[in-house]
């Protein structure tokens, strides 16, 4: 008998944190950047991307994730 262990991986790479206003409690606070990868993977062994890359923005203070573009231009 052959089974065939495949599904998705979301997986979040660290890019950077800065120092910042947060747009949702306004608290200034180290915002964690992340770019989000799903990929498919066959017998836990992560193979391709099957969903465009998404960079997160994380707020150290309240915790809310939301979606920025790929290359933001904060400073
Ligand atoms: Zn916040």
């Amino acid at each position: 008998m052959f089974f065939l262990l495949f599904g998705m991986r979301t997986k979040d790479d660290l890019l950077d944190t800065r120092v910042l206003t947060c747009e949702v409690c306004g608290w200034t606070a180290p915002q964690a950047r992340f770019a989000r990868t799903t990929r498919f993977t066959l017998f836990f062994v992560p193979l391709f991307p099957v969903a465009p890359r998404k960079y997160l923005l994380r707020c150290g203070h309240c915790m809310s994730l939301r979606q920025i573009k790929p290359l933001p231009a904060y400073a």
